[in-house]
């Protein structure tokens, strides 16, 4: 039996910590949904307004549009393309499912490229190969915080005369080589999942984009196609952003970047600690690709014996999770697209190894160090 790790000090904490992020910010959140409150304007209206132009300003992109989530973000982005049945987009098997669900919705074909092991974002070389006669769109995830390597992915989408949308649900204020992911493509698909690093109180998503036809489109397609009210020029849905929580979010994304500090902070203590316990040759850390920085929504190891360690770790009272544990080709959803194991083996190797670590920019040092003390103890302990 591995040895018990002394942590007397340290209460239950989850994987990101929300209620203390409240705290920090509780009077400003109460205020702002007080002011909601007493408009009644709750569709639309000066909160999404401006929530819309400061993420635009924020992402360095000339237009945004709020949506009711991140998925719908990629269905919408993908229906203003005219994606459907025959079509095919390429993407990764190493994500959340609504990456791909998105396709598959709009009865066009999912096709799978397999990731780098080291960044677990597309592999960029294996993009190409990819390209089909049918593929209208290239959907690159900036996975847990980091830009994929978008230099080859966009040069393979001009060369073959297809749309780049980015899924940066995960990335929010990451850059590759300066730009600020979502203003890389032809649009950014952003969600406000509570525990991403810009979380509404529910959900919520938003789009970027720097072309201008493109954005009329979509604010077309998020209103049920209707530029008035009951004249409709396309088959849209109704997917929109509450104000209310436009207005939460407006008050978040005024400490974004302090947080997105935070979180880097508590990345590169990880670092330091797995490195003075020699930990930093048994387990794969994350790794900063060149002309990237890293918004670490998730901080990722790839771990031996993962599943014993996640184990270990939860009767030690340290929190982790498993993203993804099953990529999404071997998936029962996707049997019908006729993908074996063995497709996509960094995607398949990285669903076994993989295990997220708390991070979060309130986390303490006492917190940290109990995870790290917990997995020195595990290895040890063989
Ligand atoms: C969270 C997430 C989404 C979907 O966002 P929702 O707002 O939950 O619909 C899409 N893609 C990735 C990579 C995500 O992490």
């Amino acid at each position: 039996m591995p040895a018990k790790v002394i942590s007397a000090a340290v209460q239950p904490f989850p994987l990101v910590d929300l209620k203390a992020q409240y705290r920090t910010i509780k009077l400003d959140v109460d205020a702002a949904i007080q002011r909601v409150m007493e408009s009644q304007h709750f569709i639309l209206g000066p909160e999404v307004n401006n929530f819309e132009k400061e993420i635009a300003a924020y992402c360095g992109s000339q237009f945004a549009l709020a949506c009711a989530s991140g998925s719908d973000a990629l269905l919408l982005a993908l229906m203003a393309l005219e994606v459907g049945s025959g079509d095919e987009v390429v993407t990764t098997p190493f994500t959340f499912v609504a990456t791909a669900g998105a396709i598959a919705r709009l009865g066009a074909r999912p096709v799978f490229v397999d990731i780098d092991l080291e960044t677990y974002n597309l592999d960029p070389e294996k993009v190409g190969p990819a390209i089909t006669s049918r593929t209208k769109a290239i959907i690159p995830v900036h996975l847990f915080g980091m830009s994929a390597d978008m230099t080859a992915i966009i040069k393979t989408a001009r060369d073959c005369g297809v749309a780049v949308v980015e899924d940066a649900a995960q990335a929010i204020g990451a850059v590759f080589e300066g730009t600020p992911v979502g203003s890389i493509g032809l649009c950014g698909c952003f969600s406000f999942f509570p525990s991403k690093n810009l979380g509404a109180a529910g959900d919520g998503g938003m789009l970027t984009t720097n072309d201008e036809a493109f954005a009329d489109k979509l604010r077309l397609l998020h209103l049920h196609g209707g530029r008035t009210k009951y004249e409709y020029e396309l088959i849209g849905m109704n997917s929109r952003l509450d104000a209310l929580q436009a207005a939460i979010l407006r008050v978040k994304l005024r400490h974004l970047n302090s947080w997105t500090a935070g979180r880097q902070e508590k990345a590169r203590r990880y670092m330091q600690l797995f490195a003075d316990r020699r930990l930093d040759g048994i387990l794969g850390l994350p790794q900063v690709q060149s002309g990237c920085n890293h918004v670490y929504n998730q901080f990722v190891i790839r771990a031996p014996r993962r599943n014993e360690l996640k184990a270990f770790l939860g009767d030690h009272g340290v929190p982790s999770e498993i993203y993804y544990p099953q990529p999404l080709h071997l998936q029962k959803a996707f049997t019908y697209l006729g993908y074996k194991p063995g497709d996509c083996p960094q995607s398949e190797r990285a669903s076994q190894e993989v295990l997220a670590l708390p991070v979060f920019p309130e986390m303490t040092d006492d917190q940290q160090n109990l995870v790290v003390d917990s997995i020195a103890s595990f290895y040890r302990a063989c």
